[in-house]
């Protein structure tokens, strides 16, 4: 959330924005509810005084018997109720406009964000190794999945309908191994680690701005006022929902969960194999610091080295990308992906998400901190992927199969496969 002092001041640059992030808003229309729901206070609270100077006069018309001047005050009092119930009518009425309203208000965008519409439009700032070449014809993942009895896609949609699957034996061993590596990179660096709720209220996903916007791409449970997260940084953040904080230190969170996605809109997209799922595992990296755009900048760059880190021991070529404007959402200040090379998608495909919110997650969650002035501020937050699996596995195989069908493990992986250096089929 934006200040709306800082909204009204700067109301093209808002409505720039939130075209550039394709958000449905008229800024025009929240500041003439703002300007109206202000008018109706600024009335309510006259009337209220009025009333109240009314009913002492009245006391004191009673007191000296004067009875006409008490029917008159009696019958300026009703006329007062009346008007004030019609207000406080339109001030509930305008209030609820202007509140929605401004859940859609969008974040500003960071300086060096490109400008564009989709994710054509992001571009490349940084490749780490080579796209993997072979003297041989490569399977794809889920050849592999089927040739090592490791990722059983029929079985999964059997179960659980499309985008769905079981990973068996070390296929499952796998999934669990780049996941802890992941975490005990994390925790050397220094983060907490967090079992969270994976069902959360609706205030937790409005307060992230995960809501009301994608919405529809959350799993809500039937009947309570509960949804399944699609991200562990929703209850990571809310964490400390409401709450005074100290970040004189960075406060660095880490979770892994279970994540639920709807993933509507993308029909008859990424249908084949462990790309485009409803659940799947994430490491997520969360961190809460103070409100400074240079040491956020610096936590930024922690968070993207941490996943590069875990890329570069999975031994994966990858490239990051500068995300623009119209492919961010709209919680975004600046946002890199990382995408991580896949030989059967003759390209590079998304693995991880990083993200500087500055404070919008923080107020709308009302997370603050006091200044070394003594000032309350609200805290800025940013998150990273450290990995996302299954769709990890996706380059993990292809990118380390052999011409016999085996799989290299990479070495930082190999303990946690108990010990194995490779797999064979
Ligand atoms: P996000 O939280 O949307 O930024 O996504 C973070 C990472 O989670 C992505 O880069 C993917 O690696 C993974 N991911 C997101 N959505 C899906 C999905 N529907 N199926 C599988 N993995 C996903």
């Amino acid at each position: 959330m934006l200040d709306i002092k800082w909204i009204r001041q700067n109301q093209a640059e808002v409505q720039t924005i939130a075209d550039q992030k394709g958000i449905p808003i008229s800024i025009h229309q929240l500041v003439e509810y703002d300007d109206r729901r202000r008018a109706l206070l600024h009335e309510l609270e006259q009337l209220r005084q009025d009333r109240n100077r009314l009913s002492q006069e009245i006391s004191v018309f009673m007191r000296s018997h004067e009875r006409e001047k008490v029917d008159h005050h009696k019958k300026r009092v009703k006329e007062i109720n009346q008007r004030l119930h019609t207000i406080e009518e339109e001030h509930k009425e305008v209030e609820g406009h202007y509140k929605q309203l401004m859940l859609y208000v969008p974040n500003v965008v960071s300086p060096d964000t490109p400008v564009g519409g989709s994710d054509h439009d992001n571009v490349e700032i940084k490749r780490v190794g080579e796209p993997t070449t072979f003297a041989f014809e490569p399977k794809d993942h889920v050849a592999l999945g089927k040739l090592h009895q490791m990722i059983d896609l029929p079985r999964g949609v059997k179960t659980a309908g499309s985008r769905n699957y079981y990973l068996t034996d070390m296929g499952a061993l796998l999934h669990r191994a780049v996941q802890q590596l992941a975490i005990d990179v994390l925790v050397q660096r220094g983060f907490k680690l967090l079992e969270v709720p994976l069902m959360v209220r609706t205030e937790a996903l409005l307060n992230t701005a995960h809501f009301p916007l994608s919405q529809e791409q959350t799993f809500k449970m039937a009947e309570e006022d509960k949804w399944l997260v699609g991200t562990s940084e929703v209850p990571l953040v809310s964490y400390y929902d409401h709450e005074m904080i100290d970040v004189a230190e960075p406060i660095r969170l880490a979770a892994v969960s279970t994540c639920f996605r709807n993933e509507v809109g993308s029909a008859g997209k990424d249908v084949h194999g462990l790309y485009r799922l409803h659940q799947f595992a994430k490491v997520e990296q969360v961190i809460l610091c103070e409100a400074n755009l240079d040491i956020s900048e610096q936590l930024f760059q922690e968070i993207t080295a941490n996943a590069e880190e875990i890329l570069s021991l999975l031994e994966l070529p990858y490239r990051i990308m500068a995300v623009c404007t119209g492919d961010m959402s709209q919680k975004t200040y600046k946002q890199w992906d990382i995408e991580t090379w896949m030989p059967s998608r003759h390209g590079y495909g998304e693995t991880h998400s990083a993200s500087n919110l500055l404070d919008f997650q923080a107020r709308r969650s009302n997370i603050r901190y006091r200044d070394a002035d003594g000032k309350t501020q609200f805290c800025y937050t940013l998150n990273n992927t450290a990995i996302a699996s299954p769709r990890i596995l996706i380059p993990l195989l292809e990118n380390h199969q052999q011409e016999d069908g085996s799989i290299r493990i990479p070495l930082a992986l190999q303990r946690y496969m108990q010990g194995r250096e490779r797999l064979e089929p």
